[in-house]
């Protein structure tokens, strides 16, 4: 169940991937578009780090928090988008008083599902576009086929889509964000948004299963 401890670890953890992943996150971005996905990743989950000493009412009130200091400390395109994942999937959580029992893993797949939607509305991009959708739109059919084995099933068949998924932005033209701009010449490179939202997904099987 995703209670408040459960988002605190997914966020302590996808901090600490994005870390361990600046230089990769970087070099992939310097390829096709302007080198800075992993400064940019990098300073907003230190901040949302940094927020992990509070104490939250629930895991929508952390999320939610999460996701608006996402949106104000991240320049670049991928903060907004990031950041509207975390405040629509925390609007999608059901309410939860302080010790109640979280949220199942159909419920989460379903907020995972609203996060998701608000990436594509503020984005405007679709899956094919060549951007971290390519790892989220097959990562959570993944997890709603396998949901019905369990919470760990679901993040581990995510996982798996999410990885094939950002294998599979290589030889994508990209449609979307700057990397559209080289047109033919961003095909052979793999998106940096869809492997930072490839960690996004092997940090809640690492912590949320
Ligand atoms: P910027 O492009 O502004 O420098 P980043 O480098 O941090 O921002 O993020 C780039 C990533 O953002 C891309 O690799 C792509 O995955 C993602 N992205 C860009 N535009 C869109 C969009 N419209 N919808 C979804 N994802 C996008
Ligand atoms: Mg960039
Ligand atoms: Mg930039």
């Amino acid at each position: 169940t995703l209670d408040v401890a459960a988002a605190h670890a997914w966020l302590a953890d996808f901090a600490a991937r994005v870390h361990a992943n600046v230089d990769l996150l970087t070099d992939l971005d310097r390829q096709i578009g302007d080198a800075d996905h992993g400064a940019n990743m990098d300073r907003g989950m230190r901040a949302v780090a940094a927020l992990l000493v509070q104490d939250f009412a629930d895991a929508a009130a952390l999320l939610k928090k999460a996701g608006m200091t996402l949106v104000s400390t991240v320049g670049g395109a991928s903060g907004p988008l990031y950041g509207t994942f975390f405040l629509r999937l925390a609007a999608a959580l059901p309410d939860g008083a302080p010790g109640s029992p979280g949220v199942d893993a159909r419920a989460f797949g379903a907020a995972l599902r609203a996060g998701y939607d608000g990436v594509v509305a503020r984005g405007k991009a679709q899956e094919g576009d060549k951007t971290m959708l390519d790892a989220l739109a097959p990562a959570l059919r993944a997890y709603d086929e396998a949901v019905g084995r369990g919470a760990a099933a679901a993040f581990e068949a995510a996982t798996a889509a999410a990885n094939a998924g950002r294998d599979a932005t290589i030889p994508l033209v990209a449609r979307k964000g700057r990397a559209s701009y080289l047109g033919e010449r961003s095909v052979g490179h793999q998106d940096p948004g869809a492997t930072s939202a490839a960690l996004l997904l092997e940090s809640a099987a690492a912590t949320l299963g």
